[in-house]
């Protein structure tokens, strides 16, 4: 006997589980997973659709309790049935409600409308009109003058620019068509939003490394074998060169591809060189696309017009009916964890996806996670090496300066003498210089040098950062809320008028290079100046074009660009990363500096770096200055495993939230008790850590408590959540607060 797990209508969205039919035998063969049925529901003779999300062997209930799937639904397993199975599974990896991760799979349900593009072609010869011109104007039909004098300028109009902007009425212009001066012709179109680029003849021929790994992968996917690759390759060794080769393999087989990209390395560069490779067969996506280009952008994918998607994280549910492949570039980002419910990680879902369609899965990076790694270690996926950089270009030279020793020396400048030193040369020779700061937690908070006072949200367990406005006085925001004051003369609590902000932001840096360098030209890019749409590509474009000698800015600036004449990078603080309360923070540390060393000597020329750090015998910092990432992996790796912490361990965080502390505090409590008692420590191999408040502990006046719990045994975490997710839907006290779960977050709470 045979069981199917089946969610009935999605429509009834109370029914957030799934229900055990049996298939009977004549339906076996029709009965997949992913498959449409109809199944009787509830008491009388209710029938509901459904979809099959598993089957199994086992009865879950007394076999003569379990109803019979009615029909199956033929050839139904289309598309959305396998995004509805990963929704599904979604859903049970990292906590949440099906329509949560419905949500997440499919983002725009509706239908909307096509939109529709009409023009205006003039038709009647130019003699003809000229002629009718001057009947109109003679009779004062000022409408019919104004349309004819435009269509003898431009033959072809608008129609929305017509009758909006040029104020034409329908009743004009049918006596045009009827007159046969003119046609209305209708295309249904689809906003893409990249310019119809040609393809462009590539000359590139791909070194040894390369070679293999496309050899390698291209082998495996003819053979019908389906893979997860770790293609580890320093910058600049040629990862995208591998993944065009790759595609061009896929498409070749009329598969289709997902190409993941963080967003942030999204850049116009990237995007043509796809386009020059494959010319519009390719959409992109973004997250600033209104839903109506997300949905056209759904409705191509769908329907099989283009073969290649680029996007970030959520273009990993693009509805392709023949994925073949799925790319993910830079691998190790933050950003391909959702910070949403479900908070779903792409890498594993990829993965999942691609097991459900038989398509690989290409996972790229110069220095991967210490997931990745790990699996490759352990032989789950298979490792790709690029050593050299692709065009003969050296790894850059790398110096740490102690900043403990500046300070010494009495240098109270925020660049140390050997960065000041090779900083003027650069401006000597003409070279460009890219300062880097990692902003997390080094912005400038506001406190008083007197009694200590720093200023906080009143919302938000955090401080207040300061920000510059030109020509008015500076403000006080926070990150988290958008709360604002202007910035204070004098100490709310002892008055003191020595109140001041501490730590450097990127303003201030910008300031201080004008001071020493007065000659220099600067861009600055950090959120403050990419605010405005297009602001990003701007400044990247002004800066490849040598229209500054300095590019100052955070995070922003180390993803991917390929700046040729820069030799000089400067890493202004390195520890700033390194003391978030969580434990990816070395190796968050390690790839920002390689990263960011990375940038350096792109062109002919060798590269330097200086890491400018007050530990500078961290071993995050110290490998990083070697780049020696399997050095730095190993020791992380041990310090993983010695704590319990991933890729060893599995890790649920449980976040609960309440306007009432009490509230969050009670839940929290009783959540803990309950796990401890059902997954004894002694007996399981499951270990619950709190509860406590979050380091964060309010945010928006909502108080946070966390638990943790921890197992080297996946299932083990999984019945837990389960039996939590139970819980909380049976619990009326449970019910007034709110619960995230978190599976091996990537940030710290
Ligand atoms: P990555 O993605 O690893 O950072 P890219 O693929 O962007 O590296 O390659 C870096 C630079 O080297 C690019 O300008 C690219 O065009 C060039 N390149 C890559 N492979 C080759 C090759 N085999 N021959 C010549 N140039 C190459
Ligand atoms: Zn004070
Ligand atoms: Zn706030």
């Amino acid at each position: 006997m045979k069981y199917a797990d089946i969610i009935v209508d999605l429509s009834l969205e109370k029914l957030d589980r799934s229900y055990q039919y049996e298939i009977p035998e004549e339906l076996e063969h029709l009965a997949m997973i992913g498959a449409q049925v109809i199944v009787p529901f509830g008491k009388g003779k209710r029938e509901v659709k459904g979809c099959i999300i598993d089957i199994s062997k086992e009865p879950k209930i007394e076999p003569e309790r379990i109803k019979k799937i009615k029909e199956v639904i033929p050839n139904s397993t289309v598309i959305e049935s396998e995004l509805i199975r990963l929704a599904w599974w979604i859903r049970d990896t990292y906590g949440s409600t099906m329509n949560e991760a419905l949500k997440t799979v499919i983002p725009v349900k509706q239908a909307m409308k096509m939109q529709e593009k009409k023009s205006l072609h003039l038709i009647m010869e130019q003699k003809q009109a000229m002629f009718l011109l001057e009947e109109f104007k003679r009779k004062k039909n000022t409408a019919r003058v104004r349309l004819l004098l435009e269509l003898l300028e431009e033959q072809v109009l608008d129609y929305r620019l017509v009758t909006q902007k040029l104020n034409i009425s329908q009743a004009t212009l049918k006596w045009f068509v009827e007159h046969k001066i003119i046609t209305i012709e209708t295309e249904t179109y689809y906003r893409n939003p990249i310019k119809q680029q040609k393809k462009k003849e590539i000359d590139i021929v791909l070194n040894k490394e390369q070679t293999i790994a496309v050899r390698k992968i291209c082998e495996d996917f003819w053979q019908g074998i389906k893979k997860t690759y770790l293609l580890f390759g320093v910058t600049g060794s040629g990862k995208t060169e591998v993944y065009l080769a790759v595609i061009e393999q896929v498409i070749a087989a009329g598969k289709q591809v997902i190409m993941l990209i963080p967003e942030i390395a999204l850049t116009y560069q990237t995007v043509k060189r796809f386009y020059h490779r494959f010319g519009d067969r390719i959409s992109i996506l973004n997250s600033r696309m209104s839903k109506g280009e997300r949905y056209d952008q759904y409705l191509r994918a769908k329907r099989g017009d283009i073969d290649i998607m680029i996007g970030p994280r959520s273009a990993l549910f693009t509805p392709f009916e023949h994925l073949g492949l799925i790319i993910m570039d830079e691998e190790h980002e933050n950003s391909y964890k959702s910070e949403q419910t479900p908070k779903y990680h792409a890498r594993e879902t990829a993965i999942e996806r691609a097991s459900y369609c038989g398509a690989s899965v290409l996972l790229g990076s110069a220095t991967p996670s210490i997931e990745s790694w790990y699996r490759a270690q352990i032989g789950e996926y298979t490792l790709l090496t690029l050593k050299k950089r692709a065009k003969a270009a050296q790894l850059p030279k790398v110096y740490i300066e102690d900043l403990r020793e500046e300070f010494k020396a009495k240098n109270y400048s925020i660049f140390s003498r050997h960065l000041q030193e090779l900083i003027q040369d650069r401006l000597q020779k003409k070279e460009q210089i890219m300062l880097f700061l990692n902003r997390r937690g080094y912005a400038g908070f506001v406190s008083c040098r007197e009694c200590g006072y720093v200023m906080t949200c009143p919302h938000c367990d955090i401080s207040l950062k300061y920000h510059q406005i030109p020509y008015k006085k500076g403000k006080l925001l926070c990150h988290y809320c958008g709360y604002q004051i202007e910035i204070i003369d004098a100490c709310p609590k002892c008055g003191s008028h020595y109140i001041g902000t501490f730590g450097i932001g990127t303003q201030q840096v910008e300031e201080m290079v004008k001071k020493l360098f007065p000659s220099v030209t600067v861009l600055r890019m950090d959120t403050d100046t990419t605010a405005k749409k297009g602001m990003h590509e701007k400044i990247l474009s002004a800066f490849a074009n040598h229209e500054a000698d300095i590019l100052i800015g955070t995070q922003m600036i180390v993803k991917g660009h390929d700046f040729k004449e820069v030799t000089l990078v400067g890493i202004l603080a390195a520890d700033m990363s390194m003391y978030a309360n969580d434990f990816r923070a070395s190796e968050r540390t390690f790839q920002l500096l390689c990263q960011a060393a990375g940038r350096a000597g792109r062109g002919d020329r060798l590269g330097e770096v200086i890491i400018q750090t007050y530990h500078p015998e961290e071993y995050c910092i110290t490998r990083a200055a070697a780049q020696d990432y399997e050095g730095f992996i190993k020791q992380e790796l041990s310090f993983r495993q010695l704590l319990a912490y991933p890729p060893i361990a599995s890790l649920f965080v449980l976040l609960i939230m309440s306007e009432t502390e009490l509230l969050a505090v009670n839940a929290a409590q009783f959540l803990a008790n309950a796990v401890r008692s059902k997954f004894p420590e002694r007996k399981t191999e499951l270990f619950c850590l709190g509860p406590s408040k979050a380091s964060l502990s309010k945010v928006n006046d909502i108080f946070r408590q966390v638990i943790y719990i921890k197992s080297i045994k996946k299932e083990q975490l999984k019945q837990a959540k389960n039996y939590l997710e139970f819980l909380i839907s049976n619990q009326e006290e449970l019910k007034k607060v709110t619960i995230q779960f978190d599976l091996n977050p990537m940030n710290g709470y």
